[in-house]
């Protein structure tokens, strides 16, 4: 069989997600092609209509599409349910499922980097920012089980909106960032998920890393470019990394797991996409 995926968005003439899904595709030895398709935003139905004749086998879809589309799906899976946004979907013999990868992505990036942690649900987390990656990583740790994960983010009712997603277990505090930066030093694991830092800006940070403990995971979502100011004062301070790329690269492979069944491994891909990043 050949499988035929693409990508929804605008813009994405710059998306590594055809170079991420060829590799995939090589990798378990299946044949297929990744193609983009970008449209404007003012004329989503329509487009989307062509999109759909085209019966891919599966497409992901990114900003600033990944609410548009739910109305247009026959049926979601539970986590873009309730993330309210969907990043992969599936032809399922003609039904269109939606489905969110960026949570369990993250979760299983994580895992790989620091295997320990995912088993002590007991550490302390500390999610800054509280926008669409934010509710879709919170919702994944929050049902993985972790008992505390308190959110910190620059508009206080944003953050508050994500609260009514978690699992009954997990505690959350609602914080301002600077009073989240006063108590740095009771996380285990700070999860870095505003667009502060993103190319262009890559001076800024969303804030110092002072108050860090020496034995804290330092995480930036962001992967342009992979070595983030967050992520350069966390070295200084002799900290654990974790980095945007390898998120990119398994929310990618789950992706590929829901469309084909097959799980790619993922041995050289973490090292490839680096250089492809850092050109
Ligand atoms: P959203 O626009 O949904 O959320 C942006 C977040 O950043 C909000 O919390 C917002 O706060 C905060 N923010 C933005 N600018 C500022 C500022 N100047 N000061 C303080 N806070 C600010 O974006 P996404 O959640 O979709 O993406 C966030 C980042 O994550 C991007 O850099 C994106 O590239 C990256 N990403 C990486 C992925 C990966 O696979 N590695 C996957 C998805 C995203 P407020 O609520 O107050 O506006």
């Amino acid at each position: 069989m050949d499988y035929r995926f693409a990508l929804i968005g605008y813009p994405i003439g710059h998306s590594l997600s055809p170079w991420i899904h060829q590799q995939f595709l090589a990798k378990t030895n299946l044949t297929g092609l990744y193609t983009l398709e970008e449209m404007e935003p003012n004329q989503f139905e329509r487009n989307f209509a062509t999109v759909k004749s085209k019966n891919y086998s599966g497409f992901n879809v990114t900003l600033p599409f990944k609410q548009t589309i739910i109305p247009f799906l026959d049926g979601l899976d539970s986590h873009a349910k309730a993330i309210g946004a969907v990043n992969t979907v599936k032809n399922d013999q003609g039904n269109l499922i939606g489905y969110n990868t960026d949570g369990i992505g993250y979760l299983r990036s994580l895992e790989s980097a620091y295997p320990n942690l995912i088993e002590n649900k007991d550490k302390r987390v500390l999610i800054l920012g509280a926008g669409g990656a934010a509710r879709a990583i919170y919702y994944a740790l929050s049902h993985g089980g972790f008992q505390t994960i308190d959110i910190a983010n620059r508009s206080l009712d944003n953050a508050q909106k994500l609260v009514s997603i978690k699992a009954s277990e997990t505690t959350t505090r609602i914080l301002s960032l600077l009073e989240a930066e006063q108590e740095l030093s009771t996380y285990d694991l700070i999860i870095q998920t505003t667009s502060i830092g993103m190319k262009p800006n890559v001076n800024e940070m969303p804030m110092p890393l002072t108050n860090v403990k020496h034995t804290a995971i330092i995480s930036d979502i962001i992967y342009q470019p992979i070595w983030t100011k967050f992520l350069k004062a966390g070295a200084i301070k002799g900290v654990n990394l974790h980095f945007g790329h390898t998120m990119l690269l398994y929310q990618a492979q789950y992706a590929f797991e829901i469309w084909t069944g097959n799980k790619p491994l993922m041995n050289d891909m973490e090292t490839k996409l680096k250089q492809l990043l850092e050109g």
